[in-house]
């Protein structure tokens, strides 16, 4: 390599590092407003067939995603000053986040092929999901291992998780030793509008015994609407939450949508757990969030305390603090 190249190089490695300081110290700047809204992103496809035949491969609905737009989706949250967390982690005020950045939450549904596929030389596919968010974790070693998988185990209804047989069990278990969640879609992924309780209760608890089997130990505290459909009875939404069907016991702590832009965060009155929205991951739905950061959570670093502008107090639950300690600041 001819030395001007290497000199090159290192230019634009410092370079780049001074870029980087300088974004982290922009957002460590930010004012704190933890009552501001939270990404939750909702991907189908990554990288997977058209969803029609002779339709687009890549759609504007978010349900198939390229990987090239993936890629530079994290590129952009990352640069924003976004980190990922899972969704058990939402249901606290107590959030970790660093100072000056924004949680937000990577959802999967349906533990599809293209979201985790092993090559034949055992390796991860680097243009499945979790190839890139794994390479990216790799690169950036401040953005975590987080996603949360709504996954639906083998049944009657569905094949193995993410479709490669007899791999299903390692793949599951690295997720979750990763540091990523698996999360309740439903047994059948039906409609839940209609079905009878008995039906509902068999929903979670078939989903949650094969879960626990495939990875013992497994506790899976979120479940998210096949459709983003509820029953039509809202009698019936607690069915969701908490039951026991066949010995098994369920217990999830939030029912999430298919729509509605970001959530309101865990302290805001307006956070209910049985309606949680999601952003849908098509291309401009992130950028345009990126770029409209004004009612978003921004951290103020610590856990044990919620910092709120005076604006927004009045939207505060007391109630959904868990000892966390209120402190107003700013307009
Ligand atoms: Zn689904």
């Amino acid at each position: 390599m001819p030395p001007q190249s290497l000199s090159l190089r290192s230019f634009r490695a410092a370079f780049l590092l001074v870029l980087c300081l300088v974004c982290a110290q922009v957002q460590a700047n930010r004012p704190a407003n933890e009552l501001g809204r939270i990404p939750i992103l909702m991907y189908h496809s990554i990288g997977g067939e058209a969803e029609f035949a002779g339709g687009p491969r890549y759609d504007i609905h978010g349900l198939n995603i390229a990987p090239a737009t993936l890629r530079r989706q994290l590129q952009g949250m990352y640069a924003a000053g976004w980190v990922p967390v899972n969704m058990r982690d939402l249901l606290s005020a107590h959030l970790d986040v660093p100072q000056g950045k924004t949680p937000v939450v990577l959802t999967f549904d349906d533990a599809r092929p293209s979201q985790y596929r092993l090559l034949p030389s055992g390796k991860i596919d680097p243009d499945c999901a979790v190839g890139i968010l794994e390479a990216f974790h790799r690169t950036h070693p401040d953005w975590p291992q987080r996603a949360t998988f709504y996954v639906l185990p083998e049944s009657s209804y569905n094949g193995v998780p993410f479709d490669q047989d007899g791999l299903e069990t390692s793949k599951l278990r690295f997720l979750v030793k990763s540091g990523y969640e698996l999360a309740n879609h439903t047994t059948s992924h039906r409609s839940l509008a209609d079905l009878p309780s008995r039906t509902l209760r068999w929903e979670m608890a078939f989903s949650t015994r094969y879960f626990r089997r495939q990875v013992p130990g497994l506790v899976m505290t979120t479940m998210a609407l096949p459709y983003g459909i509820a029953p039509h009875n809202p009698s019936r939404w607690p069915l969701l939450l908490s039951g026991v069907q066949g010995g098994t016991r369920y217990r999830h702590r939030c029912i999430l949508l298919a729509k509605g832009g970001p959530a309101y965060a865990p302290a805001d009155r307006r956070f209910d757990v049985t309606r949680i929205p999601r952003v849908v991951s098509a291309p401009g739905e992130i950028e345009h969030w990126i770029n409209t950061p004004a009612p978003l959570y921004v951290s103020d670093g610590s856990p044990n305390t919620v910092t709120v502008p005076r604006s927004l107090v009045g939207w505060v639950d007391r109630s959904h603090l868990h000892a966390a300690k209120l402190i107003v600041s700013g307009p």
